[in-house]
């Protein structure tokens, strides 16, 4: 499947920064939209339906499973997520940039369906300071953060599976990474052919 626009799919453990990176993208970038997924967990804090997630039960999101409404889901710390079809597809084939803020096991199934999308893992410079980041975050309990620390050690070893690596020690410098993946999947032939159609045909190039 060759669709006009570009899938990045972005995952890093719980603590990295992947949210306020992939928020400061976005603020930059406006070709760039967000995926909403669906997921069984209730909102915290400030979130609200239909801008951070679209939030539902389990027995809905089982049925969303059985009738085949998600491109990938998966259980993560104990709740289900999932990308519905509809999130994406009718994006990608308009020319859109989307970008999805899932988990390891989600990127690795969407590559399967999709072989061009583009999957990037941040990485957190020590174990040390992600654990200084979820403490300072304020966010878990000392369980809680164990939890994620013990996670974390496990999704990390995922990151060789992944076409682009940003470490996350200065939020500028992988905020530039971030950019460049972008703008260098922009520049690919195929890309190029289509944004560029004017010149292609003047150099008669196919
Ligand atoms: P949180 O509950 O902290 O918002 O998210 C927990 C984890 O679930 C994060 O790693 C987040 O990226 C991941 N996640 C969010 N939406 C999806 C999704 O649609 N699919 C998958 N596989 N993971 C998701």
């Amino acid at each position: 499947m060759d669709y006009p626009g570009n899938l990045f799919v972005v995952s890093a453990p719980s603590g990295t920064g992947k949210s306020s990176l992939v928020k400061a993208l976005l603020e930059l970038d406006s070709r760039l939209v967000v995926s909403i997924s669906h997921t069984t967990r209730g909102p915290r804090g400030q979130e609200q339906e239909g801008r951070e997630y679209l939030f539902i039960d389990e027995p809905k999101f089982r049925q969303m499973i059985e009738r085949g409404d998600f491109f990938e889901w998966a259980e993560v710390h104990g709740n289900l997520y999932g990308t519905s079809r509809h999130a994406i597809e009718e994006r990608i084939k308009g020319g859109e940039d989307v970008v999805l803020e899932i988990d390891w096991q989600g990127a690795l199934q969407i590559k399967k369906i999709f072989p061009n999308a583009v999957l990037i893992f941040i990485l957190p410079p020590s174990y040390d300071e992600l654990l200084q980041r979820l403490h300072r975050r304020g966010e878990d309990s000392p369980d809680v953060i164990e939890v994620r620390m013990k996670n974390a050690r496990e999704e990390v070893a995922q990151a060789q599976f992944f076409d682009y690596v940003v470490v996350n020690a200065l939020f500028e410098t992988a905020l530039f990474d971030l950019k460049a993946i972008v703008h260098a999947q922009r520049l690919k032939y195929a890309a190029q052919r289509r944004n560029k159609s004017l010149v292609f045909r003047a150099l008669n190039l196919v």
